[in-house]
């Protein structure tokens, strides 16, 4: 069993709750420590009780509140070395920080977590793929492009965490300024609702993925019901398909073997 909790996800943060019944981490800390404690607390979670705190890459949205969290509550920080080199201004030499090497499988306490390369604007980028009692979770945000080998490493999991950032026409019609559009708009940026669908059905005609959650939505570029729909026609498959939201945690998401 695996359980799932965005605690919130787009360009103002980012931070999801993972756990099984004995070990709990959470993937990026976004947020400020005090936002980070005041939603887990909402849903009955303590950060104290985390065993790592996995970081995707250096940027604000991932990694604002991980200093304090990792002094504050004694959290291991697990990232790549140039997300460390990267980010360094934002760390102060205090925290517990670990490194891992992509397509590296961490244990973490009864979670097997194995890094997964992404293409993104950062110094190193990625995402996860998170495995406990035979079900598995992909969690993938901030990234221009779906590589082959994403594919090939997420095409068993159970759930996906998956980047809907941008309507790709809302996003050329919209207010930022054209080097803007083009950085999020490129193979190194961040994935469109269309590309995100066209993922999601690939995975899904594999017969394994059972439900998604669309994160990192653009507020200035989608709209939730367009994102959702976007998604929801492209797929053959019946899928439970869930929206993560900036402002407030997700209900919690039980993925099971079925
Ligand atoms: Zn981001
Ligand atoms: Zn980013």
């Amino acid at each position: 069993m695996l359980e799932l909790i965005m605690l919130g996800s787009g360009s103002d943060g980012n931070a999801c709750v993972v756990k099984n019944a004995e070990t709990m981490i959470l993937i990026d800390a976004g947020f400020s420590g005090t936002e980070i404690r005041k939603r887990m607390q909402s849903v009955g979670l303590e950060p104290d009780d985390l065993e790592a705190c996995l970081i995707t890459h250096e940027h604000g949205d991932h990694i604002k509140g991980a200093s304090i969290l990792s002094r504050r509550h004694k959290v291991p920080l697990l990232m790549h070395p140039a997300t460390k080199r990267a980010g360094h201004r934002k760390f102060n030499g205090s925290e517990r920080i670990r490194h891992f090497e992509m397509k590296e499988v961490m244990k973490l306490g009864s979670l097997q977590v194995t890094s997964v390369p992404t293409l993104h604007d950062s110094a190193s980028s990625t995402g996860f793929l998170i495995e406990s009692g035979g079900v598995s979770l992909g969690y993938l945000t901030d990234l221009g492009t779906v590589t082959e080998d994403n594919f090939l490493m997420l095409r068993k999991v159970d759930f996906l965490v998956m980047e809907a950032n941008h309507d790709r026409d809302m996003l050329w019609n919209g207010p930022y300024p054209p080097h803007l559009k083009a950085r999020v708009d490129s193979r190194v940026g961040h994935l469109s609702n269309h590309d995100s669908a066209e993922f999601i059905a690939l995975l899904a005609e594999l017969g394994q993925l059972k439900g998604v959650m669309l994160a990192h939505l653009s507020e200035k570029n989608n709209d939730p019901d367009l994102a959702l729909s976007v998604v929801r026609d492209r797929q053959v498959h019946d899928l439970e398909i869930f929206l993560a939201q900036q402002n407030q945690p997700s209900k919690p998401i039980i993925v099971e073997k079925k």
